[in-house]
């Protein structure tokens, strides 16, 4: 990997009007050597981690397989912080971009009791109230999700040095 996840010339690729490379697209907890983890405002789902490509790419084989195999570390680091901090009962790992044509992976807690179990968070609810209230109960973790993402990022060892 080199300085950034750029495919070639180091040029990051920007599309204006893209949510993606016009903000940060949440709050940003880790940047990194072109890309950044993100918690988007969910609150249904406290824990929503977004690892998010800065240069604006549609596919993940528009990218060199050394910088695709880079960006899922770290996708792979969000998964083991989810489990260890937050307790799921399983842990989706999603890549859409219908919406938003920029490479980002969803990297998603999910309970059997939450608002959309067992269908995909972006289906029809299947409950209210109360998966809320536990929602809620669970946004207390957060912190130490942040902390510990934070920690085995930094203790990560970067491609550069390999
Ligand atoms: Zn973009």
């Amino acid at each position: 990997m080199t300085k950034t996840m750029t495919n070639d010339d180091g040029a990051m690729r920007r599309q204006p009007g893209c949510p993606l490379c016009d903000g940060p697209g949440g709050r940003v907890v880790w940047r990194g050597a072109g890309c950044r983890v993100i918690l988007p405002d969910e609150p249904d789902y406290p824990g929503f981690v977004r690892v998010v490509l800065d240069d604006h790419v549609a596919e993940m084989t528009d990218l060199l397989p050394s910088v695709r195999d880079a960006l899922m570390r770290i996708v792979w680091e969000a998964e083991a912080c989810l489990r260890e901090v937050m307790d799921p009962d399983k842990v989706n790992v999603a890549s859409l971009g219908n919406m938003v044509a920029h490479v980002h992976w969803h990297v998603i807690p999910r309970w059997r009791d939450d608002r959309h179990f067992p269908g995909s968070v972006w289906s029809a609810p299947q409950r209210q109230g109360e998966a809320l209230a536990r929602s809620a109960e669970r946004a207390a973790r957060v912190d130490t999700l942040v902390q510990r993402l934070q920690a085995r990022l930094a203790a990560m060892p970067s491609a550069d040095a390999e």
